[in-house]
């Protein structure tokens, strides 16, 4: 076929001024960025609530394009309409936010978007698509295809019982050869069409091609003659994926290795269309260990796959961005054992570090990094946590906390700040369980069999005591009543006493906060204040007293 002949060609199937791929060079020329500063981008379908594995993979583009002064994007590809769900686009926008990756440029909502390389949403591109594929035919790279469902599913048969390579491609290719005129007949006569690739015909042949996350890759050439365009004009994932990142000056394409397959077709894609190929980082799925062996989360099976899960369990974004980083790179632990309080985007982040054979996603891990994430908080930023995750979630905790802000502050600021603070809480939905005892609506009292040392607390309960006053009125009231006020003292001679100063203590926490363990007691007595402990300890004993009632009927 001559040029004259895929010049027609290319008029016929792309009927209507177009302009030229030069055009769009221009349009969209290489950006103005360091040395070394990359270009990623997450590029997800709205198909479904964002995964896991999904903000896994955009925290890795944006930290790296963070990290190397670049620009980090996000495109949605949205050719898929039949998949696509309501609120698909919000949920993923939302759902970044909520664990602090947010693009520089493209999609910053539903119908919204920022940036000179737009639009950003692949259904909005058609044109941008038909001129590279008008390209491709005038190049005679690409040439319409007639076959219906049926001849391709006989193809298929055909295939099965020689025994070959099944797929469109060489002498199995029957569109490849149709004669010009034929071509433009059946266009002209309104038959439906796809437009495929004309790929080489090297079978056997292999490249090499270097992974950020796998190293040097030998692959076969691809000989398929794909699917370019469908037959109503949207561009294959394959086709848009050359297309948009060389448009958008990607610089590197971090994506699942679910598209390793695919990567010899789109390696030949970028050859053929002229365009310089981006690095690729293939990164492996997120894993979950379950009886022993190593399986992907699954969106089905497994509540934490989805990223609602974090937001609604209340973890802390910075605790989320924190534990991915230990799952990124294995050297993150030791960074920040080192650098407690420098910002995550300092920290030497490198994509060669990325697991190939899959990270394995473990809740206790991140409920441990939260809870250290938790202890550096203040309690003001604790309160402002809590309090923004109750109103999602919790009103009648939400309820509590707002309606005295000086209050939950002091609750949550004992045992906090200083070299060892506190690491009780691993998500704000554990608030309302932890600190229940500071509300008398949540407070569920205990019954702890001894009246008498807590009637000769009440005796001597000063609120304005220091701590060391505080504590030898404690150790005064032990021995009248039996106990002895030096454990050591009692460790010597246990016969001797009831108990020591830490079992009246007990006593007295119990009847407080209905817990046989808390933070400091001194300093709870303290936010909890007079008239409610003063309270607390009369009903104790009150308790008590019925009790004995009781017994005695
Ligand atoms: N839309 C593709 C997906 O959701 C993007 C793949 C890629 O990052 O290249 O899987």
């Amino acid at each position: 076929m001559n040029a004259a002949d895929r010049s027609k060609l290319a008029e016929k199937i792309f009927d209507g001024v177009l302009p030229s791929p030069a055009f769009l060079e221009e349009k969209y020329p290489p950006r103005s960025l360091p040395e070394g500063a990359a270009v990623t981008r997450f590029a997800p379908s709205p198909t479904g609530n964002l995964h896991i594995g999904g903000l896994f993979g955009a925290f890795t583009d944006k930290l790296y394009a963070l990290r190397t002064g670049g620009v980090f994007l996000l495109r949605l590809e949205d050719t898929d309409k039949k998949r696509e769900v309501e609120d698909g686009v919000s949920g993923i926008v939302e759902g970044l936010a909520q664990f602090g990756v947010v693009a520089d440029e493209g999609v910053t909502g539903c119908g919204s978007e920022t940036g000179a390389y737009g639009p950003y949403v692949q259904s909005r591109r058609k044109e941008i698509y038909h001129v590279c594929a008008k390209y491709m035919v005038e190049a005679g790279l690409a040439y319409p295809c007639f076959c219906t469902e049926e001849d391709l599913n006989t193809l298929r048969a055909e295939q099965e019982q020689s025994g070959v390579n099944k797929g469109y491609y060489g002498a199995w290719a029957k569109c490849r050869a149709l004669p010009p005129e034929d071509q433009l007949r059946r266009i002209e006569a309104g038959e439906a069409y796809t437009l495929r690739l004309r790929a080489p015909e090297d079978e056997g042949r292999k490249f090499t091609i270097v992974d950020q996350v796998r190293g040097r890759l030998e692959l076969p050439q691809n000989t398929m003659d794909i699917v370019i365009l469908k037959s109503d004009g949207i561009p294959t994932y394959h086709f848009a994926h050359a297309v948009d990142d060389h448009f958008m000056r990607v610089t590197h394409v971090i994506r699942g290795d679910e598209w390793l397959a695919s990567l010899p077709l789109h390696v030949q894609l970028f050859e053929l269309l002229g365009f310089q190929l981006p690095r690729y980082a293939h990164t492996a799925s997120v894993m979950k260990e379950d009886n022993g062996s190593k399986r992907k989360l699954s969106k089905r099976y497994d509540p934490e796959a989805a990223v609602r899960f974090y937001a609604q369990q209340g973890y802390p974004c910075e605790a989320v961005q924190e534990y991915l980083l230990t799952l990124l790179n294995s050297n993150f632990e030791d960074w920040r054992r080192a650098n407690p309080l420098l910002p995550l985007a300092e920290f030497p982040f490198s994509l060669k570090k990325l697991s190939p054979s899959g990270a394995l996603f473990d809740l206790i891990k991140l409920e441990d990094v939260s809870k250290t994430v938790i202890a550096r908080m203040t309690a003001r930023q604790v309160y402002e946590h809590a309090a923004a995750w109750a109103k999602e979630y919790d009103a009648a905790l939400y309820a509590l906390l707002s309606a005295d802000p000086c209050f939950a502050q002091a609750m949550f600021a004992i045992d906090r700040g200083g070299k060892k603070p506190r690491k009780d809480i691993a998500k704000w939905s554990l608030v309302r369980e932890t600190y229940s005892y500071f509300y008398d609506v949540l407070f569920a009292p205990q019954k702890s069999g001894a009246a008498e040392v807590l009637q000769a607390y009440l005796a001597v309960y000063d609120p304005a005591d220091e701590k060391d006053v505080w504590f030898t009125k404690i150790k005064s009231i032990c021995e009248p009543l039996g106990y002895c006020p030096d454990v050591k003292a009692y460790k010597a001679a246990p016969e001797s006493f009831k108990g020591h100063v830490g079992d009246v203590s007990g006593f007295i926490r119990l009847a407080v906060t209905g817990r046989e363990n808390t933070p400091d007691l001194w300093a709870i007595l303290r936010v909890l204040g007079k008239e409610r402990v003063q309270q607390r300890l009369k009903a104790a004993i009150a308790a008590e007293q019925i009790n004995v009632g009781e017994c005695q009927l």
